[in-house]
């Protein structure tokens, strides 16, 4: 069995800021900087060559959030710092010995996403600090504004060329899915057992390691439609483009952010969309009214407000049936109505794929929601170095992490306290 002294699972923007930083890109500080706290302040400036050194809990004593000691490092103001004025630095050190599993390439669930969605905010919040987007855009000759919204096709880029510049890949294996985590046996010198499987080959392998960073995401178990017909040819498990969409007339199921995505982008491209959604108006429109700084919920704005015939809501209404040849039947508060459609999108979301560590007993969860309809359960962390409290060896990161946001600029800075924790109890630092 191949042994890594870490297992990462997942590539997305939460497993590779953990494996830039075991690879052995260590944050320093450098510059003025001023926390709003003295006691911090006085901590960042006594570690100031080393802060993944430093045992965070002493700052968790004196009532700081450690995950804040990096993040307010990193984005100091509200919009991106020119590069020249960053106090977050890094020097290579050596090495860890760590391993990345992950199903997609760097870059996690952007990969997947429609072939047009842009971020909810500016583009440096999705970044890593390890190599700033400003210069990859620089370095690829883009010209963009590090506060405008960003485009999946820039960020995936963006993600692989972290992973290229960073001298990352050659321990990344992308097209395999771990398929369980467990305790090591008496007999195996390791914590755990990784096992996986190739999702091109089918061939299963199985790994030792002391730490796991669980990174496989929040949409890594995708919720199912359990309903009659669900198999139909007309409909589609994940929206991706208007154009993949010929027919004139598409039903939408769902009803959070990547619902309302494919429902717009189908009404302006024309078609009559009937969008069905479980939630009931009110909380649709708090929704919208709450996100009119995004370009995407202004337009939803204009949708509603207008004389508009092609998008038809249906809310407090499931679908209870597809039939064959289009026809849907749902449920609504006014009683079941039949619709004919040429398409149907599901786009119900999913959860992080807890079943990976079914193995561990009574998992302690924290039920995380944000005010744009993200809502899942989150393991529930020591606060300093992200470890699990009910699994020793095992980070969440992420946002299945208790105590992060769930957006990149909510749950970068965790890599730093996962890395620092990890390399401080092997002896590396
Ligand atoms: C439509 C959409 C828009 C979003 N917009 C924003 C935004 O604007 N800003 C923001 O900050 N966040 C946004 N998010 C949230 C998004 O989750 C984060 O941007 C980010 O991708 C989360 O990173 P992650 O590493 O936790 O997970 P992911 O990006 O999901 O990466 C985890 C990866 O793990 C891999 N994986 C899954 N299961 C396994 C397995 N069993 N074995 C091995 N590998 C596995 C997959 O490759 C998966 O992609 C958006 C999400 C969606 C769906």
């Amino acid at each position: 069995m191949e042994h890594h002294s870490v297992i990462i699972a997942g590539g997305g923007p939460g497993g590779l800021g953990v494996a830039a930083t075991l690879d052995g890109w260590h944050p320093r500080f450098e510059g003025d900087y001023k926390y709003p706290s003295e006691e911090v302040q006085k901590f960042a400036r006594a570690y100031e060559h080393k802060p993944l050194s430093f045992d965070l809990h002493e700052l968790l004593v004196l009532g700081h959030r450690p995950i804040e000691f990096f993040r307010m490092r990193h984005h100091p103001t509200q919009d991106a710092l020119p590069f020249e004025d960053w106090t977050l630095k890094f020097s290579k050190k050596e090495r860890a010995d760590w391993l990345m599993l992950t199903t997609d390439g760097p870059g996690g669930l952007w990969n997947n996403v429609p072939k047009e969605q842009m971020t909810l905010g500016p583009a440096h919040w999705m970044e890593l600090a390890h190599y700033p987007i400003g210069k990859f855009y620089e370095q690829t000759g883009r010209d963009r504004d590090l506060n405008a919204l960003a485009h999946r096709d820039d960020l995936v880029s963006y993600y692989q060329a972290f992973a290229e510049e960073l001298g990352l890949n050659d321990h990344i294996t992308s097209g395999v899915k771990v398929t369980n985590i467990a305790p090591a046996g008496e007999d195996i010198d390791a914590r755990f057992v990784v096992d996986s499987v190739d999702q091109s080959t089918g061939v299963t392998s199985q790994y030792s390691c002391d730490y796991v960073v669980f990174g496989v995401g929040p949409r890594s178990a995708i919720r199912k439609l359990s309903v009659h017909g669900i198999d139909q040819d007309y409909i589609a498990l994940a929206y991706t483009h208007h154009e993949d969409y010929p027919g004139d007339r598409v039903l939408v199921v769902g009803g959070g952010r990547s619902a309302d995505w494919a429902a717009q982008e189908l009404h302006d491209a024309g078609r009559i969309v009937i969008y069905v959604m479980r939630q009931q108006a009110d909380a649709h429109l708090k929704l919208i009214n709450d996100s009119q700084f995004l370009p995407y919920y202004q337009r939803w704005g204009e949708i509603l407000s207008g004389d508009q015939e092609r998008m038809g809501l249906l809310y407090g209404s499931n679908v209870t049936a597809f039939e064959p040849g289009g026809l849907v039947t749902i449920a609504t508060p006014e009683g079941s109505v039949q619709v004919q459609v040429d398409h149907a999108v599901i786009e119900v979301g999913g959860d992080p794929d807890y079943e990976l560590l079914k193995s561990f007993n009574d998992l302690t969860f924290h039920t995380k929601r944000d005010n744009f309809r993200f809502q899942l359960n989150q393991l529930v962390v020591d606060q300093a170095t992200f470890e699990s409290v009910d699994i020793q060896g095992l980070y969440p990161t992420g946002y299945s992490a208790q105590g992060t946001g769930l957006s990149v600029i909510g749950f970068h800075a965790g890599c730093f306290l996962i890395a620092g924790d990890i390399l401080r109890k092997s002896g590396a630092i």
